[in-house]
């Protein structure tokens, strides 16, 4: 499944910013009297950044894993619940990560979107935990969704194991989660604030938690985060196993993998900024030209079939979902305005196909496993290239194709 890429070890820079700008088809409809204008673009977007069109013309090197997952020194029953989800073997990152995490290294792992992260701490760190039924593993990620996922990943490997989960978001009654804290589970997974908010109240206790995952903490840095998390770490033991994964490293997380891992191992199995599976272009929307009218030609169209349009402001995404809902689209929005069960639901009926459109705001970039989605439209611009990069990782996940259109004005 994984075969036709070129994972690496080592993390090479990647061609897209040397490359010249390869010139991106306008998608105007000519029918509109829209014709296909020059490319006088304003000079901060390096728009080549937003175009890939999945032409491979290096020779692909092959990954092989050096493991399988029978190899790795983990419980029976463990293999055993991997093989009932039907993987049959490592992708790269976990391929490289797992051994580490077992030794109990503190470890780094940077790979693209869709490429299996959460397994390669998951799987190693439930082993740990059946070693020891008093390990306590915190999970801290930026948004309740990707919380919510990981916790039904865990179920999954977990199956029938004596392993509890307690997730602790906002938006969401507290009272449950202090209930669930008091069974003293093993895996506690959720956002910085609502963790912080538990800890105050002395429900949640880290001095004994030795393994702490930090999933997509670029974000939770972006949103604010970092008073708490450091918080939080340091409620926690010197000797800890400190965890990190992302799709993407900025200066500020080399920062902090330095204030909170200990000569972490690095691994990095990444060749490219964006996973090649992703064919990405530009939609030039000209001056004058209706964003709105562009975009519903698009999901007009039938292999548009299931499609995550991201947009900049949750006022924006709202109006924009509702639009498209009155003009007979099947939509639904997911932003922070909303409350969780109402998020929780939109996100669900994407998921199970109940819907053809989610609207959302880069909330929902980060780190949610969607099953299928044919394409991600930047309706709004991302504001950074790594918002970009997480925004259409959303596409091209576990191995399948996808495609990515960026509307520039
Ligand atoms: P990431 O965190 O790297 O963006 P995820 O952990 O969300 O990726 O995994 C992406 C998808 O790949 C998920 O649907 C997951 O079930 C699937 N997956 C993960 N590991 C494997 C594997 N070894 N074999 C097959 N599918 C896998
Ligand atoms: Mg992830």
């Amino acid at each position: 499944m994984y075969r036709n890429s070129n994972y690496s070890r080592v993390s090479r820079r990647t061609r897209f910013g040397a490359r010249p700008y390869s010139g991106g088809r306008a998608y105007a409809p000519r029918r509109n009297g829209f014709q296909k204008r020059g490319y006088s673009l304003p000079a901060k977007i390096d728009l080549s950044r937003y175009i890939n069109k999945a032409v491979i013309t290096e020779t692909v090197e092959h990954f092989v894993p050096e493991h399988r997952f029978a190899d790795f020194s983990l419980d029976e029953r463990v293999k055993a619940n991997i093989a009932a989800k039907g993987y049959l073997e490592p992708t790269p990152v976990q391929d490289r990560a797992i051994p580490h995490v077992l030794r109990g290294e503190d470890v780094v792992g940077i790979a693209n979107t869709g490429t299996g992260k959460t397994a390669a701490f998951l799987i190693p760190l439930l082993n740990k935990t059946l070693l020891d039924r008093r390990q306590g593993v915190l999970v801290m990620v930026p948004t309740r969704e990707l919380a919510q996922q990981i916790t039904e990943e865990l179920r999954g490997f977990a199956g029938r194991l004596p392993v509890h989960a307690a997730v602790c978001v906002g938006g969401a009654g507290i009272g449950g989660q202090i209930a669930a804290l008091r069974r003293r589970p093993q895996f506690v997974i959720g956002t910085p604030g609502r963790l912080k908010d538990l800890l105050e109240r002395r429900v949640l206790i880290l001095s004994d938690f030795e393994t702490v995952v930090l999933d997509e903490a670029d974000r939770m840095l972006d949103m604010g985060f970092i008073h708490d998390m450091r918080n939080i770490l340091s409620r926690m033991p010197a000797s800890r196993q400190t965890l990190f994964f992302s799709a993407t490293l900025s200066r500020d997380i080399e920062k902090l993998i330095g204030e909170f891992l200990r000569e972490p191992v690095r691994i990095s199995v990444k060749t490219q900024d964006v996973a090649a599976s992703i064919e990405q272009d530009i939609v030039k929307v000209p001056p004058g030209g209706n964003k709105f009218v562009l975009l519903k030609e698009f999901l007009s169209r039938p292999e548009f079939e299931k499609v995550l349009v991201f947009g900049r402001t949750k006022h924006g995404v709202e109006k924009l979902a509702k639009a498209l809902s009155a003009d007979g689209f099947r939509a639904e929005s997911i932003h922070g305005n909303k409350t969780q069960g109402r998020r929780q639901k939109a996100l669900d009926l994407f998921k199970r196909d109940h819907v053809q459109v989610l609207v959302a705001t880069d909330v929902a970039a980060r780190g949610l496993d969607i099953d299928g989605v044919s394409h991600v439209i930047n309706f709004d611009l991302p504001a950074t290239h790594e918002d970009y990069v997480h925004r259409i990782g959303r596409t091209g996940r576990a191995g399948k194709k996808g495609k990515a259109l960026t509307f520039v004005e």
